[in-house]
């Protein structure tokens, strides 16, 4: 490991399991020196993330639901009793209601359209108020995408939209706070089996295409994620902000089928 990291501290939220984007993110992490803080969300992922944060020697700085502005305050207060300033932040949380990503975008239900903007888009925002107070010596905020934002996604539907304005406001963020020496950044990540995307209807078609079809011919791991995630967080990309950045093995440029690829 290159010592990249050595000296930086910072948190990532996220981590549901071993394989969650977050904690493909928190190895890469660890593996070039970083100090990580990981929060999770209610006490049945406690469970879970307690003995993976010992794997890479984390601390657990709490339950944080991110709908619940209370909770966020209490997760950053232990943060800063810790540690006091921070380096980095991840984000890499959604949520929209798994009956609304299937069927048509237009029968989205007010109550979900709020619910899913809140946690998925405003819990951003949200975070990052409260990290700034702790970048003292700037630092890189991070967050994670999808090209449904970009190009319409059978099932994605109101995720779509959710992430359209995620990557909207990780461009007033990084205007907010760069003067500060803080860059905030996405990574657009390609499809990748996680929890959350088990709610995503026909999801293992959209995993198949992307492997017929992406450049690379092949689909994106955690591991692919966190090595980017690595120099969004480290100062190799020290003059990047406001970035929505594909990792994706290339499908973004795509314009159409593979001439090769099979039927699925
Ligand atoms: P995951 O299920 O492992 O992670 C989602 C996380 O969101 C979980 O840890 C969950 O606890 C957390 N979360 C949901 N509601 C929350 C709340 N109210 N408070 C706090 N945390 C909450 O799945 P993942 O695929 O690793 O998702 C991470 C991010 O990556 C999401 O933003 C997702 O949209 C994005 N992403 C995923 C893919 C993919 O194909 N898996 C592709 C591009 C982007």
């Amino acid at each position: 490991a290159s010592g990249l990291m050595a000296g930086k501290r910072g948190v990532i939220m996220g981590v549901a399991n071993n394989r969650s984007i977050a904690w493909g993110i928190a190895k890469a992490i660890h593996a070039h020196g970083g100090e990580i803080a990981l929060t999770y969300q209610g006490e049945a992922l406690k469970r879970r993330v307690e003995p993976l944060a010992a794997e890479i020697g984390a601390i657990v700085a709490g339950d944080c639901d991110v709908g619940d502005e209370a909770s966020i305050d209490a997760a950053f207060a232990e943060i800063e009793k810790i540690w006091g300033k921070i380096d980095f932040l991840v984000h890499a949380i959604g949520f929209s209601d798994k009956d609304e990503l299937t069927g048509r975008y237009v029968d989205t239900s007010a109550d979900n359209f709020d619910k899913t903007m809140r946690i998925s888009v405003y819990s951003f925002t949200s975070v990052a108020r409260r990290a700034e107070k702790l970048m003292t010596d700037g630092g890189s905020m991070l967050t994670l995408t999808y090209y449904g934002a970009e190009k319409v996604m059978p099932n994605y539907n109101v995720m779509g939209v959710a992430k359209a304005a995620l990557e909207a406001s990780v461009k007033y963020l990084a205007v907010d706070l760069g003067p500060k020496n803080i860059r905030v950044n996405a990574i657009s990540a390609g499809p990748i089996k996680t929890l959350a995307a088990s709610g995503i209807g026909d999801f293992r078609y959209i995993l198949k295409w992307n492997e017929y079809n992406a450049p690379l011919r092949r689909t994106v791991s955690i591991e692919d994620v966190g090595d980017v995630g690595l120099y969004m967080l480290s100062d190799l990309s020290r003059s990047v902000t406001g970035e929505i950045h594909h990792a994706d093995s290339g499908y973004h440029v795509v314009g159409m089928k593979a001439v090769d690829a099979p039927d699925i």
